[in-house]
């Protein structure tokens, strides 16, 4: 694999959307990942940051590295010594990075405070993102753009492809600081992260999830449920069946498309299907196709898709 090249899809298999979902909708993937991107290389920096038992930090670093988001590199022979180096791949995540933590600064109950920020290096602010089209620059939200499949898009191929064991349970309530990380906390398990991406589609009923998703009953409802207490959806009743209860994106839901937007636009550039994208979105006040460029709250100036410290 060449890490500056897209990794090629099998023809009909898990498109772009699945690869990711798989590869990234994991807590521990994302911390790694987020404390590489902020300039931790080794081993001993990331036990010191990270709550994380030795064979789970060993297991993401190989799978970030297997997947071209880190090289490891050999600094000392006796004995080895190995660092662990971003690649273009993972920086180009750098902005997702950023509009996770954006999301959280503005919706979770107790901020982050002591949140080390990133810097917009032209203005030399705090980068607060702002999606806007690419085609006609104008800021962008999840209610002006149409989404419909792509050649390489379904359903069955977007389902998160598992590459780790799961913990049994998503956990809720906000006890510690990790968990009260609520972004990394939904994008950190593959399956709220899928019922996220499908309510975005306008999946709205129990049994829709459930089909669309190919996912276990009680997983839909245990993520439904998440979702509903963290209130990101909101369920509204018809009738008395819980199961014709439609959930819906609130404003805080909705405040999540940035996130989407960035992701969905890394997994296009990093995983190719041979059929072409898994998703073709079209922005509606310009009625061109729908791509995010981030631009800084500050200046205005667009923020680069990497390198954001
Ligand atoms: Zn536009
Ligand atoms: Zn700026």
């Amino acid at each position: 694999m060449t890490r500056d090249q897209p990794i090629e899809l099998k023809a009909g298999g898990t498109n772009a959307i699945g690869r990711t979902l798989g590869l990234l909708a994991d807590e521990w993937t994302l911390l790694v990942l987020r404390q590489a991107l902020s300039g931790e290389t080794r081993y001993s920096q990331f036990k010191e940051a990270l709550p994380i038992s030795n064979s789970v930090l060993t297991s993401r670093l190989t799978r970030l590295t297997e997947q071209g988001l880190l090289e490891r590199h050999v600094y000392q022979d006796r004995p080895v010594r190995a660092e662990y180096l971003t690649t273009r791949r993972s920086r180009t995540l750098s902005v997702g990075m950023l509009t996770l933590s954006d999301w959280e600064k503005r919706w979770t109950p107790d901020g982050i405070g002591d949140e080390a920020v990133a810097r917009h290096p032209a203005c030399g602010r705090d980068a607060s993102p702002v999606l806007t089209c690419r085609a006609c620059r104008m800021p962008a939200t999840a209610r002006d753009v149409v989404a419909e499949w792509g050649p390489s898009g379904s359903w069955r191929r977007s389902s998160p492809e598992a590459v780790t064991r799961r913990r049994p349970e998503l956990r809720v309530g906000a006890t510690t600081s990790l968990e009260s990380r609520q972004a990394m906390m939904l994008f950190g398990d593959r399956w709220s992260a899928a019922v996220i991406c499908a309510a975005f589609r306008g999946v709205r009923r129990f049994t829709d999830f459930e089909a669309n998703l190919s996912a276990p009953p009680a997983v839909v409802s245990h993520r439904l449920k998440v979702l509903g207490s963290i209130g990101v959806l909101t369920a509204t009743q018809d009738g008395q069946r819980s199961h014709r209860a439609e959930h819906r994106l609130t404003e805080k839901g909705h405040g999540l498309f940035p996130v989407l937007s960035a992701f969905g636009d890394w997994s296009e550039r990093w995983f190719a299907a041979p059929e072409g994208p898994a998703l073709i979105q079209t922005h509606r006040p310009c009625g061109e196709r729908f791509l995010p460029r981030f631009r800084c709250g500050h200046c205005e100036g667009t923020l680069p898709d990497t390198d954001l410290r």
